[in-house]
């Protein structure tokens, strides 16, 4: 066996057997060299890392001075020092497509969700307060023929769109750094700033990766340009929407209501306003947990790994440019 790999992450059984069966694997639950010597000692000899939400910079790589291929269970790699991985002529693997149905899913349900008070009201249901026809005090919002913003207009946010526009009669807005022609002429999606999109929609939605260019895309100044009766949905990673402007936002009526995947800090701590907030769903970053989806994302990781170690193939790879 040619390859040492550390695991960082559990992995359904079939799999974990399948990476063994072609690596020499140790089992770690962090990458975090604090965790001892016999992980420092394994993180010099590895050619391989496969797992996930583990920050992967320079101080880490200079440990693993042997390492070719790192292997993310995830669509986003924004824990990853690319061009530091880049530099050392490290492969960093993902596993996109796999996870952008179910993705969408999850942000439709939070679009759902937040304009129907669906998580507010089933609340008040359980507490048995109940006790009457409900009145216009506990009335929500249309989504059918509104108005679907999406900032983000790739794999998952053109799935959220082809929900919106054939499913529920939405008009499309988006905003990226370059037009795509193909989802206007598919899903009759048209191309915006984001200023115009966030005066214009009912429901600005984020499916934007974490970058420099992203964090905090959605400030103070942004909130204030959506219209009071629009609602914030974020599917993409926290830190790119302000979340104290949020809060504010949502406690003073500059937004209607907010549905929440990710997170600035995650988990969200439990002193968090955004959980006293019933203009606020929160669920804890489950875009992509589903059974299926899960071992789908595994099995992919696994795959690009055992790809990328033997054939240096650059199938999935975000930095192909390491290879030749
Ligand atoms: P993708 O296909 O790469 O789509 C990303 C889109 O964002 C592209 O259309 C891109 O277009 C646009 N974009 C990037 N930077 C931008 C900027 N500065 N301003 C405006 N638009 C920008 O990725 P995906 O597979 O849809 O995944 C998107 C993200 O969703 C992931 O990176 C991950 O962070 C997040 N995610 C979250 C969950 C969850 O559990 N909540 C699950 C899966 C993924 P341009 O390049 O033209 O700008």
């Amino acid at each position: 066996m040619s390859f040492n790999v550390i695991q960082y992450e559990n992995l359904p059984e079939d799999l974990e057997r399948r990476l063994q069966e072609h690596c020499r694997v140790t089992r770690f639950d962090s990458l975090n060299p604090a965790q001892g010597e016999p992980f420092v000692s394994a993180l010099a000899d590895a050619h391989g890392l496969i797992g996930v939400n583990q920050e992967v910079g320079a101080e880490l790589l200079d440990l693993a001075p042997n390492l070719r291929v790192a292997s993310t269970i995830s669509v986003g790699y924004d824990h990853f020092d690319v061009a530091e991985l880049t530099g050392r002529g490290v492969m960093l693997m993902h596993t996109p497509e796999v996870l952008t149905e179910t993705t969408a899913d999850m942000i439709f349900t939070l679009i759902l969700c937040t304009a129907r008070r669906a998580a507010e009201l089933h609340e008040m249901t359980r507490q048995g307060l109940w006790q009457a026809a409900v009145g216009a005090e506990h009335f929500g919002r249309d989504v059918h023929g509104k108005t679907l913003g999406i900032v983000g207009l790739g794999r998952i946010g053109t799935a959220v769109a082809r929900r919106g526009r054939l499913g529920f009669n939405m008009n499309i807005l988006y905003h990226n750094r370059t037009r795509s022609v193909e989802a206007e002429k598919q899903i009759g999606a048209r191309y915006c700033s984001l200023d115009e999109l966030l005066a214009d929609s009912d429901f600005v939605c984020l499916v934007v990766p974490l970058s420099d260019q992203t964090r905090k895309l959605i400030s103070r100044e942004e909130l204030g340009k959506m219209k009071p009766e629009a609602y914030l949905i974020n599917g993409g990673r926290g830190p790119v929407v302000d979340e104290q402007a949020l809060i504010e936002a949502l406690e003073n009526g500059v937004i209607a209501g907010a549905g929440l995947d990710v997170y600035e800090q995650e988990p969200l701590p439990t002193d968090s306003p955004l959980l006293r907030l019933a203009n606020a769903v929160t669920l804890p970053h489950i875009g992509s947990a589903t059974h299926e989806t899960r071992y789908a994302m595994a099995e992919l990781a696994v795959d690009n790994l055992l790809a990328a170690l033997q054939d240096r193939s650059t199938r999935n790879c975000v930095n192909p440019e390491v290879v030749g």
